[in-house]
């Protein structure tokens, strides 16, 4: 019947949210109990259910089981309760879901698992996913999810909560969005022994054939969405990440947040602290540990930050960038042996085996922690920043919580509370010497729904370098006050829809300005108009 479908049906099940004249159109009558329940009613009722669940696992399962009933009421709760909710749709919960997402698959289509079984057809298999208008894309290939490693096709754990946080944070409208497994195998031996993995039983597929697969599926995207359809690459391996990013990102609407998000989210705070400090970018000598996605993503923006900002060669620029990997300082001397993505930060200095013999040779004014390499920012380390500098920038931004390089307290401490600290984990505020300080979490949610919204709302052919520097500058535009006197170089996580409208508006401003928007004509007031686009669950 008309009325059972509908209740079977997560985009129109309302629940007890249907009305008496609902009832009696659709044909609900004796499908439901009689009593009503506003939406708001239902938020608060999920809310306390979600509470009473004792394992951060079943809160997850929770949620995403709602998402399968009633999908208004599901993001309705995202929307009201963001920050209660995130760690339970997105990091840290998600990554062991991922890890066990074989386990807890629900039978029901979150989003397309494209399989190498499906080589050559992966234009016609985008029409059996029910919604054509497509406007943004989340996709992996599950090589490197959150610090995990390969999970293989249990990676999808990752495209369906970014998307979700799209929704959340910016209000992109969740039919709109599609999150995507590319399934080309994992070397992960305990998923190819798991009787119950859901994915191909086969080695990566790597080389030119693997290439291939990713381009089918991406021109099979546009060839179906449109030329701006926004595909964001998501927990790519290092060694596909760049060389992807930077074929299609002249080809195609993309980004990839591991790198270009991430360094968003990095500038910005960076960014914070000099509005803290009274200096300009240009002021500082940056040293990171850790040159992967991360530190190689946030490094040539902060490059590119310092270009736009003096006039300097983009060389000169990153001459103010150290940084050390698992074998010490990146330099010319190692020039042979190094990963392409190091290569414009092997300056000619000499070989330094570890932190602190770099600290003390570089004297930097920013420390980056970007290494998986829990406590390295020991105490010596950090009296030695402080030591130079009168407010040393320390930022540990190595997630989970379990790999930071240092804690808020450390930094605090060993800095005598001079340091302009910021996390990649959330941490509580910290009292000190009388002081209250609020460390910042330098967390992707800040950018990349405000991206997909800015995208979604003009019609963004092109996400570039600049549309990225031009987020980072919005979002530290955002900081109030009282959170820069208490040394926080973020704004307060609970502001994110608003914060992701300013981003979306300055980006979508430089998408029109560069003419890289095909929603046109430009409409009159970019923020009325983008705001007009958010959606806000409700019956
Ligand atoms: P990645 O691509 O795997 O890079 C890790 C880097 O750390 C590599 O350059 C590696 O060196 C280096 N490293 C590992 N052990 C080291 C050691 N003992 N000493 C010095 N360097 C060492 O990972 P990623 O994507 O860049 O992520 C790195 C970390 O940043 C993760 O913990 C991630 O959670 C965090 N992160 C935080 C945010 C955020 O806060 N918003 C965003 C993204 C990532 P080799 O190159 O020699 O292997
Ligand atoms: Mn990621």
């Amino acid at each position: 019947s008309k009325g059972y479908t509908t209740l079977k049906t997560p985009s129109q099940n309302k629940g007890l949210g249907f009305t008496d004249a609902e009832r009696e159109t659709l044909g609900l009558r004796g499908l439901l109990p009689p009593a009503t329940l506003t939406l708001e009613d239902q938020v608060e009722l999920t809310m306390q259910e979600l509470r009473r669940k004792t394992s951060a696992l079943d809160k997850y399962v929770f949620l995403q089981s709602l998402q399968d009933v009633n999908a208004t009421l599901y993001y309705a709760v995202l929307s009201r309760h963001t920050y209660e909710c995130m760690p339970f749709v997105y990091t840290p919960v998600v990554g062991e879901a991922c890890q066990k997402f074989s386990q807890i698959y629900r039978h029901t289509p979150q989003g397309l698992y494209l399989s190498l079984n499906d080589r050559g057809k992966l234009r016609s298999i985008l029409d059996n996913w029910p919604v054509e208008d497509i406007r943004a894309i989340v996709f992996t290939d599950g090589e490197r999810i959150l610090g995990l490693g390969d999970q293989g096709i249990d990676g999808m754990g990752i495209p369906v909560g970014k998307l979700a946080l799209y929704t959340a944070c910016a209000g992109v409208h969740p039919s709109h969005c599609l999150p995507v497994a590319l399934d080309v195998g994992t070397n992960n031996e305990a998923k190819l022994n798991d009787p119950f993995y859901i994915g191909l039983k086969r080695r990566r597929l790597t080389g030119e054939a693997y290439d291939a697969f990713v381009a089918e599926f991406m021109e099979a995207a546009v060839d179906k969405y449109g030329k701006s359809v926004m595909l964001q690459f998501e927990d790519f391996g290092n060694n596909n990440a760049f060389r992807l990013l930077h074929h299609w990102q002249e080809k195609v609407c993309c980004f990839n947040d591991d790198i270009q998000g991430t360094a968003a989210v990095a500038l910005a705070g960076i960014l914070g602290s000099t509005a803290i400090t009274g200096t300009v970018v240009n002021d500082h000598r940056f040293l990171f540990l850790g040159a992967g996605e991360a530190g190689a993503g946030i490094a040539e923006l902060i490059a590119y930050a310092i270009q736009v900002e003096t006039g300097k060669s983009i060389e000169e620029c990153r001459k103010q960038i150290f940084m050390l990997d698992s074998n010490g300082l990146v330099c010319k001397s190692r020039l042979g042996e190094l990963q392409h993505h190091k290569i414009n930060f092997a300056h000619d200095a000499e070989h330094v085996p570890d932190l602190l013999s770099a600290v003390k040779a570089l004297k930097p004014t920013a420390l980056i922690g970007v290494s998986t390499l829990a406590k390295s920012f020991n105490q010596a380390v950090i009296e030695e920043m402080s030591a130079n500098n009168e407010r040393p920038i320390i930022f540990a931004l190595s997630n989970p919580t379990s790999k930071a390089e240092c804690t808020p307290e450390e930094a605090y401490r060993w800095s005598d509370g001079a340091a302009v600290f910021a996390s990649g984990s959330p941490f509580g505020p910290v009292e000190f010497k009388g002081k209250t300080y609020v460390p910042g979490q330098g967390n992707n949610a800040y950018i990349f729904p405000g991206v997909g919204l800015a995208a979604f709302a003009c019609g963004a052919t092109r996400i570039t370098d600049l549309d990225m520097y031009i987020a980072a500058k919005a979002l530290a535009a955002t900081i109030p006050q009282d959170q820069l006197d208490a040394s926080c170089v973020y704004p307060p996580l609970r502001d994110i829809r608003e914060v992701s409208l300013k981003v979306a508006v300055a980006i979508a401003a430089n998408k029109y300005a560069t003419g890289q928007a095909s929603v046109l004509p430009k409409p009159a007031d970019l923020e009325a108009h983008i705001r007009s686009v958010m959606y806000t669950p409700r019956y």
